[in-house]
This record gives structure tokens, sequence and C-alpha cells, in this order.
């Protein structure tokens, strides 16, 4: 008997009671390798000492104040951090309790920027299909993953609108290059803005990597050039949504890093507090910050949690385990072995159509035949077969469907703790082969 309102009502799950390093336990001495962070959350594992110690230790102190009426001095030293490994402007950092509140919080900051500068027109989003930005209301009509937001769709604004997402190898056409694709496909923004009218456009939201909802896709090289030049063009704001793929996650502290790129908004969450106290941001640059402050002097916004001085000790942690202990050049590293035995594994295999990411955020599309790429049919539902069959095997993963529009398509996104060791990566690639050959059955195909 459970009072605990679950995401799935009819399901009893497991009950966590430890982990250690990449390994969780439940209570019936059940251990699984985590292979995907949670949610692509945990970066450090289960049981690092440092950041518990800095927990403990700023609860010593303080653990609550309300930033209505105080900083403290480690959500300064978390905000310098930041700022200090951004390029120089993106410089002002709104701390907030996870990735759906970075979202909505940068939305209103464009608004209230384009407001600020007596721009009252600029309402309108621009989006990307296949997306994901959170679950919040705003966050959810921001993103485009369609069974998400089903249920909810006469509750989401009319003032988001989507554009094709950059993704290479589903979408290019016949002997286009990855250069001329991109170009092409950020193209779409520029007539996307001048279908709704320059002045009426307020800001550009996207992954810099997608995650959950098509299975770490990056751009092609040229995409993200293009997408600033049209933002700058058209006074549109460009925020990049790194919940999933920043915080070391793809080998960079920003994904962006790889783009030449800066956004004017960033979003970070999941990474940045590893899983150890839940913490998000959203940093905006040097001309928004002004603007608004000079024309307006506050931000209409706040949440009670905004600036928690607990899940800033945590995130100064994790910071200092990732600046510090050179973990990124490594998850470069372990991202690449584990691709490389992951492509040998599964050279042969026809349901492989793709093994694509970045550092430690990696992709496996499955389809039923990977020379025409069409996918399986989504009745069988192979993604979630996956994820049960893998916990049977103690390994988890996060597969998700829909990877192609929402309702076709099968991926499985691997995105382990950047602290994996050689022979986690050997379990890791066994188990996934293992569980492939058990749920992928000869009448799919
Ligand atoms: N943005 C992206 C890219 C995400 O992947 C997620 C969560 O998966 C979110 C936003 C929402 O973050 P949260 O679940 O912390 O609200």
């Amino acid at each position: 008997m459970t009072n605990l309102f679950n995401r799935q009502l009819n399901q009893d799950m497991p009950v966590a009671v430890s982990g250690k390093g990449v390994y969780l336990f439940d209570s019936n001495g059940n251990r699984y390798l985590d292979a995907c962070g949670g949610a692509a959350v945990s970066t450090l594992g289960y049981s690092n000492a440092k950041i518990r110690k800095s927990i403990i230790k700023q609860t010593k102190k303080l653990s609550y104040v309300h930033s209505g009426y105080f900083n403290t001095n480690v959500s300064e030293e978390l905000a310098k951090t930041l700022s200090d490994n951004l390029p120089d402007g993106l410089d002002w950092v709104y701390i907030v309790s996870g990735g759906s509140e970075a979202v909505e919080a940068s939305l209103k900051l464009a608004r209230q920027y384009h407001l600020a500068n007596g721009n009252l027109s600029k309402i309108e989003i621009i989006s990307r299909h296949q997306s994901y930005h959170g679950s919040t209301l705003g966050a959810l009509a921001a993103g485009e993953n369609i069974p998400r937001r089903k249920p909810y769709e006469p509750l989401l604004t009319q003032h988001i609108h989507h554009i094709a997402p950059c993704h290479y190898w589903r979408w290019s056409q016949d002997n286009e290059t990855e250069i001329e694709y991109g170009i092409r496909t950020a193209n779409e923004l520029e007539n996307k803005i001048l279908e709704l009218g320059e002045d009426n456009v307020s800001a550009f939201i996207c992954e810099t990597i997608v995650g959950a909802t098509m299975g770490a896709v990056c751009p092609v090289d040229g995409y993200f050039e293009r997408i600033r030049e049209i933002c700058d063009k058209y006074n549109v704001l460009l925020i990049l949504d790194e919940v999933m793929c920043g915080m070391g996650r793809c080998g960079k502290l920003f994904a962006f890093e790889y783009y030449n790129v800066e956004p004017d908004i960033v979003c970070i969450a999941k990474g940045l507090g590893a899983g150890y106290q839940p913490i998000g941001a959203m940093i905006c640059n040097n001309s928004i910050y002004s603007l608004i402050r000079e024309n307006i002097g506050f931000f209409e916004h706040g949440h009670s949690y905004l600036a928690h001085p607990t899940s800033c000790a945590a995130a100064l942690g994790v910071l200092d385990e990732l600046l510090n202990r050179n973990l990124l050049e490594k998850v470069i590293l372990k991202g690449e072995k584990m691709k490389k035995m992951l492509n040998k594994k599964f050279s042969n295999i026809e349901y492989i159509g793709e093994i694509r990411g970045r550092g430690l955020l990696i992709g496996i599309e499955l389809v039923k035949n990977k020379y025409t790429k069409e996918p399986f049919d989504p009745i069988h539902k192979i993604y979630n077969k996956v994820k049960f069959n893998a916990l049977e095997e103690g390994l988890m993963v996060y597969p998700n469907g829909g990877s192609i529009d929402g309702l076709k398509g099968d991926h499985i996104l691997i995105a382990p703790p950047f602290i994996i060791n050689n022979r986690n990566i050997k379990e890791i690639v066994d188990k996934i082969a293992l569980v492939l050959d058990k749920t992928i059955k000869p009448e799919y195909f």
C-alpha cells in the first residue's frame, strides 16, 4: 500500500535504498548500473563525499533564506564561478530549482527585455519541432514533445511557433552537404520571422544538442552561426536550452562552445546539481540585464526557492569536481570509447540506424531497416520494452519513442555518470546488446 502519487499509477516501483559510485541498489538487494544518470542528471555518481560535505557544511550555517530579503555567499560564489566559465558578457546568473523553471524564466526575461526596449509587439517565440524544454505550461508549449503536450494542448499558448530541427542523418536531401543542409534548415528561422513579422518576434529557443526527444542529435557545423546571424538581424533573442547537454555532459561545460555561437540566454539544470540537490540557472548577457535594470529596475518573476543556499553549495561542489579534476576531458575520451565499442558491437546489426552524440550523451536509433532508415511500427513500443528488459538485467538506460515525429521512431539515450570506468563501459555495451537481442523480435520486421 502506498500513498505516493507515482508517474505510473498501475505499476509498482522498486524502492531505491542506496547508491554507490555508478550503481543504485533497491530494497530487494538488486543492483543497477546507471547508464543514463536517471534522466542525464547524475553526472558524478551517487556517493561523492566532497559534495555531501559541501551540503552539510552549508546546512550547518544556513539552509534557507528568501531571495527577496538576502543574498548569500554561496549564491554569489556560484554566480561568479558560472560567469567566469562563460564568454564575456554572459554574466548574470538567475538561480532556480530545475530545468523547467530556468526555461520559464528565460521566456519571461525575453519578454521583459523587449518591453524595456519599447518593443511592445515582440511577443512571439519560435522553437523547433521534436524538442523538450520542460513540463510547466510555458516550457511545455515551447517544446514539442508530442506525447507530453497532447493532453494539455488547449492550455498551451498560441504564441509559440515551431520550425524544423537540425538532424542531418534523418532529414537531409540526397547529395546535400552538411553545410548546405545546416544553412537551409537555419533559414527556416528567417522565413518564420518574416511570416510572423519581425516586429512581433521575441526569441528563438532550442536545445544546443537535442536530448530526450530525438536522442543526442548534434547540429551540423554552420547551423548555429547562421541562426545567430538571423537573430541579430531581427533583434530576436537566442535562448539555448542546455538543461540536458550542458554542465559537461557533452565534454564541455557548455555545449555551445563546440559551435562558434554565443547565446543571449542559456538555461542549465540537471548536471548543475548532479542529483545532489535540485538546482538550475538561467544566465543572460549584459545587454539584457542592463536594459532591464535601467528601464524597469526589477525582473517581474520569482519563486520561494530561488538561489537556495544548500543547492548552491551542492552546485559549487559539482563545479569544483568538474573543473578541477579534468573530468571534462575524460568525458570526451570515455564517450569516444563507448561509441567505438557500440559501433563495433553493432556493425552487423540490421536494426541499428545510427549511433551518435557527443561526450557522454549518446543516442542509438533503432530502425527496421538501416539502409532506408524506416522505423519500427510504433505499435510494438520497442523503447518501452527496452527500458524494462534493461532493468531486469540491472541496467538503467533512457529510451524514448516518437524520435522522428512524436509517434514513429525509437531510440535509446545513454548518459552515464562521468566517473564510469572501462569495466562499466564494457558492461553497458554488453548489456545493451543483450537487451536488444531479447527485445527485438523477428515479427517486428
Ligand atoms: N530542457 C531540457 C533540454 C530537458 O531535457 C529537460 C528535462 O528533461 C528540461 C528542460 C526540464 O528540466 P526539469 O525536468 O528539471 O524541469
